[in-house]
């Protein structure tokens, strides 16, 4: 067993725990990053696979997301744009594959109508709220007590509309059933990411990718840590904790500290046990953010041969297997793959399906139905599988349950002693993304600096800036 003595501990090599010791480190204080897996990325993972580059989890960037473009710029890491030339394809409800140009789907135009009305009502109810604190949003209390299922049928009488608005929350973000979650939270998701609108653009919130791959952003980051700073295969199960700082235990490390960044996601903070346990608030809040399902389907092909048929790639099926289908040919890959997503109660069914054979050629068949017979025949087929992942248990992200948010969500940032939370699913702007977990590590790393050099931390601190360019702001 190694004993190490550091200024902070972090626990959790992502994206999140990696910008907090980074930020840390860079202000000279000293640090260790405790690690349960043998890597760094934690929900951003890229493997190769046939000579493919595979994002099994996080991959995609918005032009919003300031806080990951600010650090993949000191990083040096470039970014490619998403394939996007091209028509799209909409599955109908009774199953007809539609092939379509524009923003809108084709449907029936008085569904369109009702569809931008739900629109136009979800970009009013984002623009009202601080993303930072959704619980203050006017009608905070009556949106977190109603699913947003209920809330968009009180606002539509079009069943089509309504479950294509809640696609692009339930299946698409949250990765929940609409009735799971409240209408409150799908605001938030909609104000983290500057609108409604942003959300249901496509082209925009799935902009562009890293040409390091996204797992590529924690890795350069590590690299940039002092030695002895990372250790991987050390899963944190014991915490002691007082006034005076931490003793955190991994497997063969114990690092003494005066602060802990928890940076793992929220449905694995009773993983560990605490020494005192937590306080009352935090044992019951813990209960109540829980990860959502999905599966990515990663199908590579021998050419994107979608293209030379005029299509971008891009297909959505409210209510079917596969919901969303797009290109996502890794930056100079001359073979042609397909990412498609299958969310909650689908996921459940697939997962439930007895082989491995059989899950193919389910998923296949379904995405087949959007792009034709030469989607059964793809050279490399992997499903994403968070839900096994003993460190993640889900995806893509957690949230709250219904009236949850504005209930335990005030307090949900606030530390205990030395313990810090810190996670994309913590965060206002970027909640859920990549965007989320830099801008909470920078904040986490900025609350803990005021209070080890006793000066003030800046409420109004957005984690865009480095702690650095703040400081010579
Ligand atoms: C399939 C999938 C697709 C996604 N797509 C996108 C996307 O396109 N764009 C985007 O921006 N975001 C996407 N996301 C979300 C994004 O990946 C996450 O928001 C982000 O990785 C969260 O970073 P984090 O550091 O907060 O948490 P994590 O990435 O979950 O990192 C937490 C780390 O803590 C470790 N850990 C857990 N428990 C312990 C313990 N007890 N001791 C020590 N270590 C522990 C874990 O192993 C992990 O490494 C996706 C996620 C998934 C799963």
């Amino acid at each position: 067993m190694k004993n190490l003595e550091r200024d902070v501990v972090v626990i959790g090599a992502g994206p999140s725990g990696l910008t907090a010791a980074y930020e840390l480190s860079k202000a000279g204080k000293t640090v260790a990053v405790l690690e349960a897996r043998d890597r760094v990325g934690g929900r951003t993972w890229t493997e190769q696979m046939d000579g493919a580059t595979i994002e099994i989890g996080g991959q995609w960037i918005s032009p919003d997301q300031t806080g990951l473009y600010s650090l993949i710029e000191e990083l040096g890491i470039e970014t490619f744009e998403r394939y996007k030339q091209g028509k799209s394809v909409y599955r109908t409800e009774a199953g007809e594959a539609i092939v379509y140009e524009g923003d809108d789907f084709p449907v029936a135009e008085s569904t369109v109508a009702e569809m931008n009305k739900l629109i136009e009502l979800m970009n009013q109810l984002a623009a009202e709220m601080n993303p930072d604190k959704p619980w203050e949003h006017p009608r905070a209390a009556e949106l977190d007590t109603i699913s947003f299922h209920h809330f968009l049928r009180n606002n539509s009488d079009d069943e089509t509309a309504c479950n294509n608005i809640g696609l692009f929350i339930a299946g698409g973000m949250l990765t929940k059933p609409a009735h799971a979650f409240s209408a409150l939270q799908a605001v938030l998701m909609a104000s983290s990411a500057g609108s409604f609108d942003n959300l249901v653009d496509e082209d925009f919130i799935l902009d562009r990718r890293m040409k390091t791959s996204m797992q590529g952003v924690s890795i350069e980051v590590a690299k940039r840590l002092p030695e002895e700073t990372l250790f991987l295969n050390n899963p944190v199960l014991k915490l002691e904790w007082s006034d005076e700082g931490v003793v955190a235990h991994g497997a063969d490390v114990t690092v003494k500290a005066k602060k802990v960044v928890l940076a793992v996601p929220p449905n694995l903070y009773s993983r560990i046990s605490y020494f005192p346990p937590l306080p009352r608030w935090q044992q019951v809040t813990h209960q109540h953010q829980s990860m959502g399902l999905v599966i990515k389907v990663h199908a590579v092909y021998e050419t994107p041969f979608w293209r030379e048929e005029g299509l971008s790639g891009t297909c959505f099926g409210p209510n079917h297997l596969v919901q969303e289908i797009y290109d996502n040919t890794f930056d100079g890959e001359e073979t042609g793959t397909l990412v498609g997503f299958i969310s909650d109660v689908e996921a459940d069914k697939v997962w439930s399906l007895e082989s491995d054979e059989e899950r193919k050629e389910v998923v296949l068949k379904a995405m087949a139905e959007f792009l034709g017979e030469k989607t059964l025949d793809p050279k490399v087929f992997y499903l994403s599988d968070f839900g096994s992942e003993e460190w993640t248990r889900g995806a893509y992200a957690t949230s709250y349950d219904l009236g949850g948010l504005h209930r335990f969500g005030p307090t949900q940032n606030d530390n205990v002693g030395p313990i810090y939370f810190s996670s994309s699913d913590l965060a206002g702007e970027g909640f859920q993304h990549v965007d989320g977990a830099v801008r909470m590590g920078r904040r986490s790393a900025a609350r803990i600096l005021a209070e080890l050099d006793g000066t003030s931390y800046d409420e109004s601190y957005d984690g865009v800036a480095t702690l650095t360019e703040k400081a010579n702001a």
